[in-house]
Parts: structure tokens; sequence; C-alpha cells
């Protein structure tokens, strides 16, 4: 169940990463990127107890789904905004 929430980020993730030109698919944008959608999508089911408002759902709810791709698209724009790789491998 834990891995519920992550696995549609990452579904999501990798239906849309390519349409943001903008978007550095390196790796660790990459995680950034799930991890900081994770963080997000977690506090917009904060009131319920982790993990169950996702077990209740199908992978397919839509809203679930739509708050994903919400998540998904601003912590891209995070990520593009404040790429965390540049400082260390271009030094
Ligand atoms: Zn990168």
């Amino acid at each position: 169940m834990k891995n519920f929430a992550e696995d549609v980020i990452i579904e999501v993730f990798e239906e849309i990463k390519g349409t943001n030109p903008n978007f550095c698919n390196c790796e660790k944008c990459r995680r950034d990127v799930i991890a900081l959608a994770l963080t997000k999508i977690r506090g917009r089911y904060a009131c319920s107890p982790e993990g169950e408002i996702f077990a209740r759902v199908e992978q397919s709810d839509r809203q679930v789904r739509a708050d994903a791709l919400f998540a998904v698209m601003e912590a891209m724009d995070t990520v593009i905004k404040r790429p965390r790789h540049s400082e260390e491998e271009r030094s």
C-alpha cells in the first residue's frame, strides 16, 4: 500500500515528462520530481492516515490521477527552476 502513491506518480511522470522540453531528464532531476510530487500528494491527503485513501481507490481512479498529475507538474516546474544537480555536476 505504501508504494501506491509512488506508482501513480511515476506512471504520470513517465507520461508527461516528454511534454516539457525544459525538463532535464537526468536521474537526479527525475528522482527529485518524484520525491517532490510524493510530498505534495501526501500533503493533499494529510487528513487521512497515509495509505488509507490509496488503499480504497483503484489505481485508475480519476481524482487520484488528476491530483498526481497536478503534483508532478508542480514538481517539474520546481525542479526546472532550481535544478539541484547543476552545482555539484558542473563544478
Ligand atoms: Zn538534471
